[in-house]
């Protein structure tokens, strides 16, 4: 009899062998195979390559403030169904679904935060809730995160990821975009900050309100960053698009996104930005158009 033998164990029906899930995680842009404890302890961001894995308010929070929400704000917050609307599924079935699986009421989270000392109300959007798109919840709680900065004289940011309006909502979500907008300009006028941080992607009603209006416009590496996507765009001017079309890159050199910021770098750029914006407001910020 040998020293080592095999032992193979059958396994019962039902039973399952118990290998821990998501100790490994696949790049989608190269292909390699990460540690997830690395990936994390890196920003989200692939060794190999600098690929920036999609990430949500809670890793936002961790990464760009001192200690999270000192308040958060209109946590109750819920959306309505007010055209009653129904697709393949009930709109309502599908923010139960939502709800549940991202423990979040709606796409985006607001409050006060502290960045490297810096007072600062801030609004992150999370892809994984109806891919962060715009209806009426996300509207109000960012219209009143930017009212509440400009009350309390504070400069603002706003973390974005979005495919846009929630269709779900119709009107009432286009009706966000004025609404937003409109209290950017007079958070403008009161002479404060807002900047800006558009992440992959950043598309369709964000991009045409709040999202392109701040002081500075940040973009992540790589982000898709546009109104209508390119396929949209194409397929309308029967043309070929250029590399890199409405990529952070692209963007940067025609002028549409003052600066890109690899995550890592993410909240010394908004400490030295906020440090240039709070010393300048009541002053140069009140300058040009909103
Ligand atoms: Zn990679």
């Amino acid at each position: 009899m040998g020293w080592f033998r095999k032992v193979r164990r059958t396994l019962g029906s039902g039973e399952r062998l118990d290998v821990p899930k998501g100790l490994w995680t696949k790049c989608d842009k190269c292909g390699e195979i990460i540690y997830r404890k690395e990936l994390e302890a890196h920003f989200h961001i692939c060794s190999k390559c600098g690929h920036h894995f999609r990430i949500g308010v809670p890793e936002y929070l961790a990464i760009v403030t001192d200690s999270g929400f000192v308040e958060e704000f209109d946590l109750r917050m819920k959306p309505k169904d007010p055209l009653g609307f129904v697709d393949s599924k009930k709109y309502t079935d599908r923010l139960k679904k939502q709800q549940r699986a991202t423990k979040m009421l709606d796409a985006v989270r607001t409050g006060e935060v502290v960045i490297g000392g810096y007072r600062t109300v801030l609004a992150v959007l999370d892809f994984s809730f109806l891919g962060g798109s715009m209806g009426s919840v996300v509207g109000e709680k960012i219209a009143r995160a930017t009212r509440s900065a400009t009350e309390q004289r504070l400069p603002l940011v706003i973390i974005s990821a979005s495919g846009g309006a929630r269709m779900q909502e119709g009107i009432f979500s286009l009706m966000q975009l004025a609404k937003t907008s409109g209290r950017l300009a007079e958070h403008r006028q009161a002479g404060l900050a807002y900047i800006s941080v558009m992440t992959h992607p950043t598309t369709g009603g964000v991009t045409a309100s709040f999202a392109m209006l701040g002081d500075v416009n940040v973009a992540e590496p790589g982000a898709l960053i546009g109104f209508a996507g390119p396929r949209v765009i194409k397929e309308t001017i029967g043309e070929e698009l250029p590399e890199g079309f409405q990529r952070s890159e692209f963007l940067l050199e025609h002028g549409f996104v003052d600066i890109i910021v690899p995550r890592s770098e993410l909240k010394k750029t908004l400490i030295t930005l906020l440090n240039h914006l709070i010393g300048e407001q009541g002053s140069a910020t009140t300058a040009g158009s909103p």
